[in-house]
């Protein structure tokens, strides 16, 4: 595996298929899993490590976000990564920033009103790390929902030729998603931490067998808010637009974030 940290480095080889992660390291399976997709898929992996300052809000955890380059180089290497791409904060933003990505409507609500400027910092990063690195399949994990939602707008919208692979979200065997923030939560808050999947799943099974969605939303918040969380949203919407549901409908999922204690997590699961 090479480790670059120069853009000008990174010589990738002409005529060979190229699988690409972005990633901001503190790798957990969550992240193994989708260097595994990229290598099998295409042949060659490219994993950025890239902690955005242009993502985090103000108060956000960009500062304590969890770093160690030797455990993720070994972890990278054991998945037989071709490229690790670790460039600084000047390589990637040499100067003052002009050009800013906006993706609106997909971007509006749920984590873009909780966290102004996120997904315009995201799809930014995405599109340069895209004209960095040009390769035929990226890799997302549908762990960041709406995440996927923004990028597959953004490379539609601006014809990119990458195409974008989702993969599942990983789990740890009591349902918690893996996130590289769960290293945060204390002992009391881990116990906790599982019943966001375990209320995104009885909305799920509710609204399945046609029980009205305000209810079962209203049921579900209660829930969280009776295991500690501070309930940022629980919402069905439509994989389309993001929009909210107020029925059953095929292309729906269900979407999350609560914080417990100062730990922020956020989850989702496919209802039809
Ligand atoms: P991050 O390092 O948190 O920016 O995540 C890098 C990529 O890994 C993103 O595409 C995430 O959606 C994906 N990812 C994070 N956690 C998980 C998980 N538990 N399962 C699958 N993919 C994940």
């Amino acid at each position: 595996m090479r480790i670059v940290e120069q853009i000008e480095d990174l010589n990738l080889p002409l005529g060979q298929r190229v699988g690409f992660v972005p990633t901001m390291g503190a790798f957990h399976e969550g992240h193994l899993q989708l260097m595994r997709r990229a290598k099998e898929s295409t042949g060659y992996s490219v994993v950025s490590l890239f902690v955005n300052p242009l993502q985090f809000g103000q108060g956000e955890d960009f500062d304590r976000y969890p770093r160690n380059l030797s455990l993720d180089s070994e972890m990278a290497e054991s998945v037989d990564v071709d490229v690790l791409f670790v460039p600084s904060v000047s390589a990637i933003y040499p100067n003052r920033l002009s050009t800013h990505i906006l993706v609106p409507q997909v971007s509006d609500r749920w984590e873009g009103e909780h966290r102004p400027g996120h997904f315009d910092g995201v799809a930014t990063i995405v599109a340069k790390l895209l004209n960095i690195v040009r390769p035929d399949v990226a890799f997302f994990g549908r762990k960041d929902y709406q995440q996927c939602a923004v990028i597959q707008r953004m490379v539609a919208d601006l014809n990119i030729k990458t195409s974008i692979s989702i993969e599942p979200t990983v789990r740890e065997p009591d349902g918690l998603a893996l996130s590289s923030r769960n290293r945060y939560l204390n002992q009391e808050e881990r116990q906790a931490a599982p019943r966001i999947y375990i209320a995104l799943n009885e909305c799920r099974e509710s609204i399945l067998t046609g029980q009205p969605v305000d209810a079962v939303l209203n049921h579900g918040i209660s829930y969280l808010k009776e295991s500690g969380f501070a309930v940022d949203y629980l919402a069905y919407v439509s994989d389309d637009t993001l929009e909210p549901m107020e029925s059953m409908k095929v292309g729906t999922t269900l979407v999350c974030a609560a914080k417990i204690g100062s730990t922020r997590l956020i989850d989702n699961v496919q209802v039809a």
